[in-house]
């Protein structure tokens, strides 16, 4: 895909320009306009003093020395201009097709980069909030967002620019979560369970039915977390039935048929919680007796789903002998009881 700072395409060649500073999505390189810290664009650069090297300011904050050059910070300077140009190269990506739509009597043509755009940026919102620039992270995501929001609204709601709409959210929720701001990452958690959900009634595939389910857990974390345990319970009840339908009986060991193992455990074990006890207990039972009946493809034998699948039953059951316990003390009270 042609960068849009690439010398705007009069004719379209099959040899895209490239962009002069390093940054088409394929071959990204961190560049000048980069923080070495995070490995993404900068957010709110700021220089250290005295040696002027420049980072994001929530990434230099952690650091008392440079990380490039090693030099005792002795403060820390905004700098403006350079994030303002920061800026402008993603508007650069970002808007193509507002350009194209401005400019429609001229001679330029743009190519609708809108795809190669929120890939870009995912990517840089990605690797922010893996270096915990959690702040820089929201702001490429919220960008993500309004432009598959947009895509969604100019192109008719496709299942792939749903799926991708959807995704986007619950990374956002995520995002949220990890600020600390529960209310804001549910409500991003609900709106992706909704754009996900209106599609699965016309175009079901794996992608989608993964990002609707797990944006249904997560939901139902916050409620399990938040003590509204009714709430958690429907919304992992709804993940079950989501995963369930679309493995349409199948049995063989696959990560969908392990996911929906989860799925009947996280049931299970939110009712424990709610003292629904013999509820819990068919639910750990149904859980085990499935994962162990999921049969193995003969070849080639994926090593990492049969790890993936011992240690669900492991897990599956220290949680029944855990709720075993549980009921013999619940028993035994009660026959103590006068
Ligand atoms: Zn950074
Ligand atoms: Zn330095």
């Amino acid at each position: 895909m042609a960068c849009p700072f690439g010398g705007a395409t009069h004719e379209v060649s099959d040899s895209s320009p490239k962009c002069p500073l390093g940054y088409d999505t394929a071959s990204f390189k961190l560049g000048p306009l980069s923080c070495l810290v995070c490995r993404a664009l900068l957010f709110k650069a700021a220089r250290c003093l005295p040696c002027r090297h420049v980072f994001c300011s929530a990434c230099i904050a952690r650091f008392s020395d440079c990380p490039l050059c090693g030099v005792d910070i002795s403060g820390l300077e905004e700098d403006g201009e350079l994030q303002k140009l920061v800026d402008q190269f993603i508007q650069g990506h970002a808007r193509v097709r507002r350009q194209q739509q401005q400019q429609e009597e001229g001679p330029v043509v743009y190519e609708d980069a809108s795809l190669a755009r929120g890939s870009f940026l995912l990517q840089h919102a990605m690797r922010a909030f893996q270096a915990q620039n959690l702040e820089s992270s929201k702001a490429r995501l919220d960008l993500c967002v309004e432009d598959t929001r947009e895509m969604m609204e100019t192109k008719g709601a496709s299942a792939e620019v749903c799926s991708q709409h959807g995704a986007v959210l619950g990374l956002l929720g995520d995002c949220l979560r990890a600020m600390g701001d529960l209310d804001g990452a549910m409500d991003k958690y609900a709106e992706s369970v909704s754009v996900l959900q209106a599609i699965t009634g016309v175009d079901v595939n794996a992608e989608i039915v993964h990002a609707l389910s797990v944006s249904l857990n997560k939901l139902g974390d916050l409620k399990y977390y938040a003590d509204d345990l009714e709430c958690a319970l429907a919304l992992y009840k709804q993940a079950l039935q989501v995963r369930d339908r679309a493995q349409a009986g199948r049995n063989d060991l696959s990560a969908e048929s392990i996911d929906v193992v989860v799925s009947l455990a996280k049931v299970a074990d939110v009712q424990r919680a709610m003292g629904r006890d013999s509820e819990a207990a068919e639910g750990f039972t149904a859980a085990i007796t499935r994962l162990e009946h999921l049969t193995c493809p003969p070849s080639p034998r994926d090593e990492s789903l049969n790890k993936r699948r011992a240690s669900v039953l492991g897990f599956l059951h220290a949680q029944q002998q855990q709720q075993q316990q549980q009921e013999t003390k619940a028993k035994k009270k009660q026959a103590q009881a006068p």
